[in-house]
């Protein structure tokens, strides 16, 4: 069973780039932020709850995050999965030691973590961009964006030394044609096993 992290700042390609690896490695895609936004968007209580972290561009708190992956992941596991591609997801370096004891139960392990790289100037133009069709209210404001990045800085990119430890932290060129990157990402894959 194969866990892939897909790793990178918001506007860095992992929504794009996970839907392609998940049709062509048959893996179940999870991302953190589809299952919120859904939650939102039936009116779900959790949904109620986070929406004030989503339109801040905030972090929902570890203990809601955990608990609604390890629930998506159960309820949509298949035996004609290869594995999971985790999007957006970890986000925290609690994040990532719940995925492991999340996996070590299940006799699983992270495989490879696979980080988009893109600057920021990019990045911003790219969620701006994103917000003028996407209707996401977190892509179209810029305050909220720029929060977004700084708070990847702070939160989420010391989670590149905590796989780079474990000698599976893989970077990968973010910026190039779609088809590119995916041919990067694919190359990494096909080094598994
Ligand atoms: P992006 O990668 O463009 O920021 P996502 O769809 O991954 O977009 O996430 C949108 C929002 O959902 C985040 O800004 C955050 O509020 C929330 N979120 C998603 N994943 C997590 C997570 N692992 N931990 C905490 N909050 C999360």
């Amino acid at each position: 069973m194969l866990n892939i992290i897909l790793f990178g700042p918001p506007g860095s390609g992992k929504g794009t780039q996970a839907i392609l690896l998940k049709e062509h490695f048959k893996l179940l895609h999870v991302s953190t932020g589809d299952i919120f936004r859904n939650e939102i968007k039936n009116a779900t209580n959790v949904g109620k709850e986070v929406k004030q972290f989503l339109d801040a561009g905030k972090l929902v708190p570890d203990e809601l995050t955990i608990r609604m992956l390890g629930g998506y992941v159960d309820a949509n596991s298949a035996p004609e999965l290869q594995g999971v591609i985790y999007d957006g997801f970890p986000r925290t370096v609690p994040q990532a030691k719940a995925l492991d004891s999340f996996l070590e139960e299940k006799r699983s392990s992270v495989n490879v973590v696979l980080s988009l790289e893109v600057n920021d100037e990019e990045l911003v133009k790219r969620l701006i961009n994103r917000g003028l069709t996407s209707g996401r209210s977190d892509d179209s404001n810029e305050e909220v964006v720029r929060n977004r990045l700084k708070v990847y800085y702070n939160q989420t990119a010391p989670l590149a030394d905590f796989y780079l430890s474990q000698k599976k932290f893989v970077s990968i060129r973010g910026v190039g044609t779609i088809d590119e990157i995916f041919a990067h990402l694919c190359d990494e894959m096909y080094k598994l096993d």
